[in-house]
This record gives C-alpha cells, sequence and structure tokens, in this order.
C-alpha cells in the first residue's frame, strides 16, 4: 500500500509503518534546482521506502521529472527526462554522517530528528541534472548542420539536393 510522504517527517517513526510512500511536488519548491535549469515548470515525483539498519533508517526509491533547459549545441530549449533510483541514509549530525561507510550517502536531520521532502530531494535531484545538455535528436538542433559546413537551408533551396533521391528511397 502507497501512503502519501508528509511535507516534514520522521523517519524514525515512519519505518516502523512498513508502507512505502510516494509525494509529487513542484520543481520550483527546490530553490538550487530552479536556478539551475531554464524554468521550474514541471512536477518532480519521488516513491520513498524505509527501513532500519543497525543504528540508522534508510530510504530508498526512485524520483521522475523532466526539466526545462538550454540545448548547448543549438540553445533552444529542450526537455530532459529524469528518472533515477536513490538510496540514503538518514544521520543525527556531521559526525554520523562522515562515520557512515563510503557507499552510504547522508542526509542530516534536524535537532528535532525531522527531515523536509524538500531537502531530502533536492541534492540528488541536482546531482542528474546535465551539466551540458543536448539534444539527442539531430533533428531538433538545427545548427548542428551549419556547423558542419553545409549551408543554411534558406540559401540552398534552389539547388538539387543531391540526398534528395536517397532519402526516397529510403522511403519505399
Ligand atoms: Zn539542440
Amino acid at each position: 500500500m502507497v501512503k502519501p510522504l508528509p511535507k516534514r517527517f520522521n523517519p524514525d517513526l515512519l519505518e516502523r509503518d512498513g508502507a512505502s510512500f510516494e509525494v509529487t511536488f513542484a520543481q520550483n519548491n527546490l530553490k538550487r534546482l530552479e536556478a539551475a535549469i531554464l524554468t521550474a515548470e514541471n512536477d518532480v515525483r519521488c516513491t520513498a521506502v524505509f527501513s532500519r539498519r543497525k543504528r540508522h533508517v534508510h530510504v530508498r526509491g526512485s524520483f521522475q521529472t523532466v526539466v526545462k533547459m538550454q540545448c548547448q549545441r543549438c540553445l533552444k530549449p529542450m526537455d530532459v527526462e529524469i528518472d533515477e533510483p536513490y538510496e540514503l541514509v538518514f544521520v543525527e549530525d556531521e559526525d554520523a554522517a562522515e562515520a557512515l561507510p563510503d557507499q552510504f550517502d547522508p542526509v542530516i536531520l534536524d535537532e528535532n530528528g525531522d527531515m523536509g521532502v524538500y531537502d531530502l530531494f533536492e541534492d540528488e535531484i541536482i546531482l542528474h541534472v546535465p551539466a551540458i545538455p543536448k539534444h539527442l535528436d539531430g533533428d531538433l538542433c538545427h545548427v548542428a548542420k551549419t556547423e558542419f559546413g553545409e549551408l543554411p537551408k534558406e540559401v540552398s533551396e534552389d539547388k538539387p539536393n543531391p540526398f534528395e533521391a536517397l532519402k526516397d528511397l529510403q522511403l519505399k
């Protein structure tokens, strides 16, 4: 059974429940994410399952969102889909964070042992925002053709295109 994850929660209390959780929120709640992308206009959807291992509560799940970015080749806006698994470990302070084995990524609880959803996910999401986003589909990325030395379309339109015949063959 999937329950809504509260915007602020105590992992120590939640994990005893044994349920999986889900939360959806607008990207513009994450101010550092907002600064890293073109416009924060979409939602983020996250799943979370809590479990206790030794001293700490772990949370794992996945998050999905689409970020609007600027293609670094043609400078047009583009959508980048992010769909990533994560696993994080709740710790009480910096010392406990440093004491964790390297394979675990800590998140630090506040003085009441609580965690906010935005604090929990912001770093993870930013980590998966591409530093140099580019269209994968060349058709969307028109500037690439002029970069490779071909004439812009409006100039070459009246000349016969040697690839035109080839294109027809491929369509049949
Ligand atoms: Zn592009």
